[in-house]
């Protein structure tokens, strides 16, 4: 087993410019049968080889790392599933699977187990305190390091304390802890933390993040906004993650469908790099021919001048508009359906 000096992830960090990270779990899940309300981690025993096959996938498309089918893995999550005993086990078989192809890929691949939000709302504006918190992520960041993950990966989270809990709690299983933080709601995060204000409390935190940034939201153009965002206030080595939607989300025929092109998932990679970002990947609707799509773009891009507003307008198309409630959710997570009436559960649960 890797500790920090020999982990995998702080290698490849330490001999190349930038890593590439891989697409969307529960997009490509849905593509392989997943249904509305299921809970994706359950396929981590019940569907092996689906899951391989998405991670095959992205590896075949160039990613460095892949993230594990864990996303709401943690116990709080699992509640809506009746499988909250059964966030450690999920959440190891999940990470198994990513080593299985992250070993035979014939490169360094690096698994990174897959830690979203709880669904809950932390102390001061909810019931569940810190500790709590921690505890739930810290038994499931244990199960993926058990499974074979070489890091942990915090992502799509909303609010500081639950970040913190996150991050405290994913550290504590003795691997680097990358988090990423998602800008869905006018700019700033459902819960109201703007890009600069994300770096600057996930960076102060107790245990340091390895690697910081934003994922999700609405579309590439706020990604990459929210990274130019936070290089006004990031520190010099900082290691900065974009990984941005497959262009804007519609809700069509049930389901959201995703308005991004190959071309235009290039142009985001080449400006996410521009803007600072040294992990760059995709996030919901990004499948393995997107992915390849981006490889190419960041292997064949020298870094440029921070784009400035118009500039990511003219390549990645207009803001998704301003907005006070996020117009999508993640999806991906143990009730996570993808779908905008999930979207309306998650968003009245939050309220009660
Ligand atoms: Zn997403």
């Amino acid at each position: 087993m890797s500790d920090a000096s020999d982990n995998l992830f702080l290698k490849l960090l330490a001999e190349k410019p930038y890593l590439m990270a891989d697409g969307a779990m529960g997009t490509n899940l849905f593509a392989r049968g997943l249904q509305s309300g299921d809970a994706p981690e359950l396929w981590n025993l019940d569907h092996p080889d689906r899951v391989e096959s998405v991670h095959q996938e992205f590896v075949d498309a160039g990613a460095d790392i892949i993230l594990t089918n864990s996303f709401g893995g943690n116990s709080f999550r699992l509640k809506l599933h009746q499988a909250q005993d059964r966030a450690y086990e999920l959440s190891k078989a999940a990470a198994e699977r990513a080593r299985a192809v992250a070993d035979k890929a014939g490169r360094p691949v690096v698994v990174a187990g897959s830690i979203g939000p709880s669904g809950e709302l932390f102390v001061p504006v909810g019931p569940v305190t810190h500790e709590e918190g921690v505890e739930a992520f810290a038994e499931q960041a244990q199960g993926l390091v058990d499974g074979g993950a070489d890091i942990l990966w915090v992502e799509t989270m909303s609010s500081r304390e639950e970040a913190a809990a996150a991050v405290e709690g994913a550290a504590r299983a003795g691997r680097p802890v990358v988090s990423t933080m998602t800008f869905d709601t006018a700019g700033k995060t459902m819960m109201g933390l703007s890009p600069e204000d994300a770096y600057t409390s996930l960076r102060a935190l107790p245990v340091r993040p390895a690697a910081i940034g934003a994922n999700c939201g609405l579309g590439a153009t706020e990604n990459v906004l929210s990274i130019v965002q936070m290089h006004g206030v990031v520190d010099p080595d900082a290691v900065i993650v974009a990984k941005a939607n497959c262009g804007v989300p519609e809700f069509k025929d049930g389901q959201f469908r995703y308005t991004g092109t190959p071309e235009l998932m290039a142009d985001y990679a080449r400006l996410a790099r521009d803007a600072g970002a040294r992990i760059v990947g995709g996030c919901c609707g990004t499948d393995g021919t997107v992915l390849k799509a981006i490889r190419q773009a960041l292997d064949s891009h020298e870094p440029g001048q921070v784009p400035t507003l118009e500039a990511i307008v003219e390549k990645l198309g207009p803001l998704a508009g301003v907005t006070d409630r996020p117009a999508h959710v993640h999806a991906g997570g143990a009730g996570e359906s993808g779908d905008g009436d999930d979207g309306g559960r998650r968003r009245r649960r939050r309220r009660a």
